[in-house]
């Protein structure tokens, strides 16, 4: 019986870069202010806050000579120029990942691609792609869509993907361009793998380990952190889903069994490493 901890676990680099551009800028003593939640996590924001940061809802809201610090998504660019042109002074953390998109999209649209994004227009990090094109983009996010808008054409395209976009979809995509040998698409891979390879590890523990209980650590509004706790529960798997360590002293566990702790990619690893530690006294 023992307690295992995933490999990949606590927070992902673009979160981890964001909480640290937060914590630095209210080191240096700065008003710090955020639009919306910066990291899907009520004890990473509550860590934040409690030196404090403050979370609105609108640029009305922030005042001139505070700082900004946008989401890991990015922010859409009028937002950003609205904010520096009020006097705030506006610290990008958006992931390295998720900017690399944004350059790549331009430079290609630049090149004379037409550009298609597989992900979904409504999320933040589609949304502020869009804001640094000026052409035609389109964004799907099905296979009857890319076929309607992909499989007539003789025009050069750029197909981009969100980040996050399921590796699944966006291998069918793959595959279907190929299959239909499709010469006028550039496909640009662009997917991050974090949350695919914790899903992997997940997945390859519970095939080697079917007793284990598995406990998720994260967000109750992170997609990241539920798509952990759906793949367990459909691999069969005895599992509990907590924001933090005071959650789960409230739960009960059967006796003689081990763990496996996984979190989101928005969870602190100190609240990894504190469940952890609480499920290691009780094996
Ligand atoms: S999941 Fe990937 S793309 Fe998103 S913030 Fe984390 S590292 Fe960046």
């Amino acid at each position: 019986m023992g307690v295992r901890v995933a490999l990949s676990s606590g927070f992902c680099e673009g979160v981890r870069r964001a909480f640290a551009l937060a914590e630095k800028a209210l080191l240096e003593g700065n008003p710090v202010f955020f639009l919306g939640e910066l990291i899907h996590n009520r004890d990473a924001m509550a860590m934040l806050c409690a030196k404090g940061a403050r979370v609105v809802s609108c640029v009305e809201d922030i005042p001139c000579g505070a700082v900004a610090i946008t989401r890991s998504h990015g922010i859409p660019k009028d937002l950003a120029e609205n904010l520096s042109a009020r006097g705030v002074r506006v610290v990008d953390a958006t992931c390295p990942k998720v900017k690399r998109v944004q350059v790549l999209a331009k430079q290609l649209e630049g090149e004379g691609y037409k550009i298609v994004i597989l992900g979904e227009r409504s999320h933040p990090e589609i949304q502020a792609l869009l804001s640094y094109l000026h052409g035609e983009v389109t964004v799907v996010s099905e296979k009857s869509e890319w076929q309607r808008i992909l499989q007539k054409g003789s025009s050069p395209v750029a197909v981009l993907a969100q980040t996050t976009f399921p590796g699944a979809i966006f291998r069918e995509f793959a595959d279907w361009a190929q299959d239909n040998a499709l010469s006028w698409v550039h496909l640009v891979p662009t997917l991050c793998g974090e949350t695919e390879a914790r899903q992997r590890e997940l997945e390859k523990h519970i095939a080697e380990n079917p007793e284990d209980i598995v406990v998720v650590v994260g967000g109750k509004h992170s997609a990241n952190t539920r798509s952990l706790f759906v793949l367990a529960q459909r691999k069969g798997s005895l599992v509990f889903w907590v924001e933090n360590v005071e959650e789960l002293k409230s739960l009960q566990f059967p006796s003689n069994r081990s763990f496996f702790v996984v979190s989101g990619t928005s969870t602190p690893d100190s609240i990894v490493a504190e469940v952890a530690a609480y499920l290691r006294q009780r094996v």
